[in-house]
């Protein structure tokens, strides 16, 4: 479904209860997934030392590595290692932590992902003040000249992405959303065709 359909990429979630109260799955899992999909892998690892990783994701012929700032005390470094791997490196915020703490990394950066949802479990409510977020990292990357794309993570259906949309934001992760619509083929390509 997700091969015929107009997604652009497919975004994993690796949780590892411990980053996160919860589990979802490893690389063995992943590996067979990236084998079926002839879409770019958005890999976000809601783990702790990501970094320790980085073969694993490359090995799945990932496009992006996603990686929380949380779980990172030597961001740039991890950066600067996802790169050096050949994969666009992302920074994911949770809501709770303020988007001025990108300041000083912005430029190095291919994307920033915000948590609209606290990350660990599917099918919860948009949390609304992500607007706002989306708005003032629009401001940090055009005034910085940086090229970052903003992507956000959680509660995204088509009430809640035209309204991201209109923030700025340039990719959408939706899960239940998809998944759980009667035809998940036309949700994708409704959701992909916003205009803000
Ligand atoms: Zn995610």
């Amino acid at each position: 479904m997700i091969n015929k359909s107009d997604c652009d990429w497919l975004h994993v979630d690796i949780m590892d209860g411990f980053f996160v109260p919860n589990i979802s799955f490893g690389f063995p899992v992943l590996k067979y997934v990236a084998e079926l999909c002839k879409k770019p892998l958005d890999v976000h690892l809601m783990i702790v030392q990501p970094e320790k990783f980085i073969n694993e994701v490359k090995g799945l012929g990932a496009f992006t590595m996603n990686v929380h700032y949380e779980a990172c005390p030597h961001l740039h470094r991890v950066i600067q290692q996802i790169k050096e791997a050949g994969m666009k490196a992302g920074v994911t915020l949770n809501p709770a932590t303020p988007v001025s703490t990108l300041s000083d990394i912005i430029c190095d950066v291919d994307l920033v992902m915000l948590m609209s949802v606290n990350p660990g479990f599917g099918g919860q409510k948009f949390i609304m003040h992500t607007l706002d977020k989306v708005r003032e990292l629009r401001k940090m990357i055009t005034e910085r000249s940086a090229t970052a794309l903003i992507e956000v993570d959680g509660g995204v259906n088509r009430e809640t992405g035209r309204q991201l949309c209109q923030a700025g934001v340039d990719v959408l992760v939706a899960g239940s959303a998809v998944f759980k619509a009667s035809d998940p083929i036309k949700e994708i390509n409704i959701l992909k065709n916003i205009h803000a």
